[in-house]
């Protein structure tokens, strides 16, 4: 019989969900309001839906203090909304890595071309500085065959992540690592929900 999944409100909208699909947050001891972005920190959990429209709304209207019942020190909603992000970032940069440890991913714009044309990767990365055309390239074929991409790190980061130089670009292959991504990548757009997103800013990716 499957067990029934806890549920918690949202404290901005007030919907109802499971608990592992809302945001938790936590009191640090001078009652400091922090994002447990891996829901594992001990102490009470307050919840919101992990979109940021949710978070702003259940800051602007002081429902952190009601629900740790009295003062909360809470960072402006902007700022909450950051370190949320950078978290969510940080975990999907944890992923590659230990994708790339376990011999899953190819990188650099030559090797995705060729795993996009003659494999079936699971997910794409490109650089959010890479070069115009190759970039272009790399996303059309992305589409092409159906494989999820996303942009998030730049040349830099991307090699560092790989504990390599600069990489353009990498793809994982198919498995637990490239759709623990794809979720992580999901979590993160919902995230920032409404349309277009700093890692969409840019219109070629
Ligand atoms: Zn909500």
């Amino acid at each position: 019989m499957a067990r029934e999944e806890p549920q918690r409100s949202c404290l901005g909208c007030r919907e109802v969900r499971d608990k592992k699909d809302l945001l938790r947050f936590v009191l640090a001891p001078d009652r400091t309001l922090v994002p447990d972005v891996q829901g594992k920190l001990p102490g009470r959990g307050a919840y919101t839906c992990l979109r940021k429209s949710c978070l702003a709304a259940a800051v602007a209207k002081k429902q952190f203090s009601r629900s740790f019942k009295g003062e909360v020190r809470c960072a402006p909603s902007d700022e909450l909304i950051a370190a949320v992000a950078a978290r969510m970032v940080e975990r999907i940069g944890g992923y590659l890595a230990l994708a790339n440890k376990a011999g899953k991913v190819a990188s650099g714009g030559e090797s995705v071309i060729e795993a996009l044309t003659r494999k079936s990767p699971g997910i794409v990365c490109v650089a959010t500085d890479i070069s115009p055309d190759i970039g272009e390239k790399i996303v059309a074929l992305a589409r092409r065959h159906g494989v999820a991409h996303f942009a998030l790190f730049d040349k830099d980061r991307l090699g560092a992540i790989l504990g390599k130089g600069l990489r353009s670009a990498l793809v994982v292959e198919q498995g637990g690592f490239s759709e623990a991504l794809r979720n992580e990548m999901e979590k993160y757009r919902n995230f920032f929900e409404e349309g277009r997103t700093q890692h969409d800013k840019n219109p070629r990716i």
